[in-house]
């Protein structure tokens, strides 16, 4: 659909979360006995997969891990697509992989190289599981929490409160003036990667004003107009990168050396090639170069570069 949003890695989601029906455990226990469901077992985060050449998600039956269900893994769900259930189980303490094919990759490897509506589903997955893992007690009163709402919820069996799973909203932004953007090169990261600025979103502050203030911080430019263009799942471990165009109304660059080697102002030009080397595969390190197509950094680029300047 032409009117609908760009749709970049980790977003596009097709499943119906069915968020109505995750407190009916009845419903919930027919799901998981019908032999169509299927269920993504991760390990140590990464899911299991199928295939080599074309890797794909190891979406398993029930039945062989009804055992480690019963013995209380982690077990998510995620919601209903193509007339299946699918859950996410944290196979983290299975003794071994049910199939000898299945291997374990990295999340950020593996997403660019399936299709999108998988790459939502394992950031689903991945955030859940990961956000389970790190909070097990209560946070009000330190008690061990309870799984519920077929694990969109921890409950508190003490002082009753209920924890939800986190999203942290980050904004990131290119700073334009004219034909120019401004890209800065992370301390923490070697080489010569340029991206654009970023920083979560703080108590009591819009959105607009987390992009003035980041790029204030990093790099002494002032911006007014702020523009939302896209956002994105970001599954490590909880983030979701909010995408802005921010109309710079100063030039002078002085950079946080906490945050940034360097901030530099970069010509249209220049930023149109950096996007096409970065999308044709790794590059030359040494290289002024950008992050790859599964960033929205990326986007945000090859957006802006190619005429998408109307902020
Ligand atoms: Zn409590």
């Amino acid at each position: 659909m032409a009117d609908m949003e760009d749709i970049y890695c980790f977003a596009g989601n097709t499943l119906d979360r069915v968020s109505e029906r995750r407190d009916d455990r009845e419903w919930i226990a027919t799901l998981l006995d019908d032999p169509g469901t299927r269920m993504l077992p991760l390990r140590d985060l990464k899911p299991l997969v199928r295939g080599t050449v074309t890797p794909a998600l190891d979406w398993q039956p029930v039945a062989p891990w009804r055992g480690q269900i019963e013995a209380g893994a982690m077990l998510v769900f995620l919601g209903i697509g193509d007339g299946r259930a699918r859950f996410a189980i944290d196979a983290s303490g299975a003794p071994a992989a049910p199939d000898i094919d299945t291997e374990l990759i990295d999340v950020r490897a593996l997403a660019p190289t399936i299709p999108t509506g998988e790459a939502a589903m394992l950031a689903e997955a991945r955030s859940l599981i990961d956000w389970h893992a790190r909070h097990r007690f209560c946070a009000q009163c330190g008690s061990p929490t309870q799984v519920a709402s077929a694990g969109w919820v921890r409950r508190c069996p003490d002082c009753r409160a209920s924890h939800f799973p986190r999203t942290d909203p980050v904004v990131i932004m290119l700073a334009v003036r004219g034909d120019h953007a401004l890209l800065g090169r992370n301390r923490r990261r070697p080489g010569a990667r340029f991206s654009c600025l970023a920083g979560f979103v703080e108590p009591g502050e819009t959105l607009e004003e987390a992009v003035r203030r980041e790029v204030r911080e990093e790099s002494g430019i002032r911006c007014g107009r702020v523009r939302y263009l896209a956002s994105q799942p970001w599954p490590f471990p909880s983030s979701l990168m909010v995408g802005f165009l921010a109309e710079a109304v100063t030039e002078e660059i002085t950079v946080d050396p906490e945050e940034l080697a360097e901030a530099r102002w970069f010509p249209r030009d220049d930023i149109r090639e950096m996007v096409t080397r970065a999308a044709a595969g790794p590059d030359d390190p040494t290289r002024v170069s950008l992050p790859p197509p599964l960033a929205i950094a990326h986007q945000i680029c090859r957006r802006w570069s190619h005429g998408f300047d109307s902020v």
